[in-house]
C-alpha cells in the first residue's frame, strides 16, 4: 500500500504538537506523507492596524519549523490569519483556505481542533475543516479526528469538553513530543501550567491510562468512510 498523505490543520503554532506531537510522529515512523497548516500568526495584532511584528513572527515560524524538524515533519505552511480573530474572517475564505491545502497535499486523514474549545480560532478552524471536507463524491478525505490542546480543551464548557474516542499509543514518541514543545520558547511555562512539560507528560500517561497504554494520544473521530 502507497504511504498515505495526512493533513494536520491547527490555529496557532504550537497546537500542533500538543495535539497530535505523538500521532505525526508515528505516521512519520510509518513512512506517510504528513502536511502540516498553521492558519493564524500566534501573535497578537500590533495596536493601530491588523500587522504583527515582522520579527517576531519569524521568530516563532522559525520554532514552528525547529518543533517539526524533531518530530520528522518537512512541511509547514503558514495560514497568516489574524491571531484571535478569526471569527472576523469570512468563514468561506477560512474554509477556501483549507480546502486548497488539503488539495495540494492530496490528504486522505485529517488531523484538527476540538469544535469545543473555548479558544476562537480553534472553532472556527474546526467548522472550516468540517465544511472543506464535505463527503462529495470524488472527495479524498477518508477519516476526519479533532484533538485536545492543553490550555484550551480543558477550558470548555462543561458541556463542550473533549472525550475522546480513539486512544494513539506515543510511548515511543512522548520524549520527542516534549522536546518539539520545548522549541517553541515563548510557548512553554513551568508546571502547574498546562503548557508545561510535566502537564503534557500527565496527560498523555491520563489519556494511556484509560486505554491500558503507557501514553496516549486521546482523538475524537469526526467522520471516517469504508470504501
Ligand atoms: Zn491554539
Amino acid at each position: 500500500m502507497a504511504n498515505e498523505n495526512i493533513a494536520v490543520v491547527v490555529a496557532h503554532p504550537d497546537d500542533e504538537v500538543l495535539a497530535f506531537g505523538g500521532v505525526m510522529g508515528r505516521h512519520v515512523a510509518r513512512s506517510d506523507n504528513v502536511h502540516l497548516l498553521i492558519m493564524a500568526t500566534g501573535l497578537a495584532a500590533r495596536t493601530g492596524d491588523n500587522s504583527v511584528d515582522a520579527g517576531s513572527l519569524e521568530k516563532l515560524r522559525g520554532d514552528a519549523r525547529a518543533a517539526a524538524k524533531v518530530l520528522g515533519v518537512g512541511n509547514v505552511t503558514f495560514g497568516d490569519f489574524p491571531d484571535n480573530r478569526m471569527d472576523s474572517v469570512a468563514l468561506l475564505d477560512v474554509v477556501k483556505r483549507i480546502e486548497q491545502f488539503l488539495d495540494q497535499a492530496a490528504a486522505t486523514t485529517l488531523y484538527t481542533h476540538h469544535v469545543g474549545d473555548m479558544n476562537i480560532d480553534h472553532t472556527v478552524i474546526a467548522r472550516a475543516a468540517l465544511t472543506a471536507c464535505r463527503p462529495l463524491p470524488g472527495a479524498k478525505i477518508r477519516r476526519i479526528y479533532s484533538g485536545e490542546v492543553l490550555s484550551s480543551s480543558e477550558y470548555a464548557l462543561p458541556e463542550h469538553r473533549f472525550l475522546p474516542t480513539t486512544y494513539v499509543d506515543i510511548e515511543a514518541f512522548l520524549e520527542r513530543k516534549c522536546t518539539a514543545m520545548k522549541c517553541y520558547r515563548s510557548e512553554i511555562r513551568n508546571t502547574p501550567h498546562p503548557r508545561s512539560v510535566d502537564s503534557i507528560v500527565a496527560l498523555a500517561r491520563l489519556r494511556g491510562s484509560e486505554a491500558g497504554l503507557k501514553a496516549a494520544e486521546g482523538l475524537r473521530l469526526l467522520r471516517e468512510i469504508e470504501r
